[in-house]
């Protein structure tokens, strides 16, 4: 293990750019930030709406 702790890119595994980590172009920022945006993260908007599982209804 002689390698230096080169950083790779999250998404090619090209050498990091600091300027875009940590991504190694503004490419692969951007390709990550439209995942975000577009909600391919898997964020559950609507499902996580009502905390209660039971469905109990009027059990307050
Ligand atoms: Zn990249």
């Amino acid at each position: 293990m002689t390698r230096p702790p080169v950083r790779e890119c999250s998404r090619c595994d090209k050498p990091m750019d600091p300027a875009y980590r940590p991504f190694c172009s503004k490419r692969c920022a951007d390709i990550d930030l439209q995942k975000w945006l577009t909600g391919s993260y898997a964020i559950p908007g609507s499902e996580t709406d009502d905390e209660s599982e039971g469905e109990g209804g009027d059990d307050r």
